[in-house]
């Protein structure tokens, strides 16, 4: 056996190769073009965005991975994959940043266009739908603790009807409701 064949086996892939003729640049560039983007492209793949994140560890695509497939124009991974939608918006990946990349905003704009594109998880679906049925997604309830503060049980005051008219008339109101 030679040299070269001994050396036959293919290297280890850490990641699934990039099929490039698949890249979309208008995406990156439709991201980069919007209020939240204009540091994208100084992003240089430190990571420390990932590091900063409390939940990244559990994530297929880390925060920096996220960035670099959207310089990529990776639009499909982007805006169907589940991390910018498990995203707890906490902003340690932005406040980090050290090349003020928008990191958190950016993934708010990638939601935006997965919803834009009918790509939202049922999960968050049914938190809206909570949200447009009931006016809001936490019900304060009458408690103990208010009324040993003196305060009365019942917060007053409270009324979730206009909200819910309000949200009835917002496009997040018409996905849930069906009607788009
Ligand atoms: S911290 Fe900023 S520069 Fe570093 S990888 Fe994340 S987005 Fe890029
Ligand atoms: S804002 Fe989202 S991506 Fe950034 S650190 Fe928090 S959870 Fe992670």
């Amino acid at each position: 056996m030679t040299e070269t064949e001994e050396k036959a086996d293919p290297p280890a892939v850490m990641i699934e190769p990039i099929d490039i003729s698949k890249l979309d640049p208008d995406f990156r560039e439709g991201i980069r073009s919007m209020p939240n983007g204009e540091e994208l492209s100084a992003c240089f793949a430190c990571s420390t965005c990932t590091a900063a994140c409390p939940i990244a560890s559990t994530w297929k695509y880390k925060p920096h991975q996220l960035i670099r497939m959207i310089l990529l124009g990776m639009r499909k991974e982007v805006l169907s994959s589940e991390e910018i939608w498990l995203c707890l918006t906490c902003f340690e990946c932005q406040e980090r940043c050290p090349q003020n990349v928008r990191v958190t905003d950016i993934f708010f704009d990638c939601k935006n266009l997965a919803a834009e594109e009918g790509m939202i998880p049922d999960s968050i679906v049914g938190l809206a739908r909570e949200l447009t049925d009931k006016g809001q997604l936490y019900v304060v309830t009458a408690d103990w603790e208010r009324e040993d503060m003196d305060l009365e049980p019942e917060v007053p005051g409270l009324s979730t009807e206009e909200f819910k008219t309000i949200l009835k008339g917002t496009r997040t109101g018409r996905i849930v409701g069906g009607d788009e």
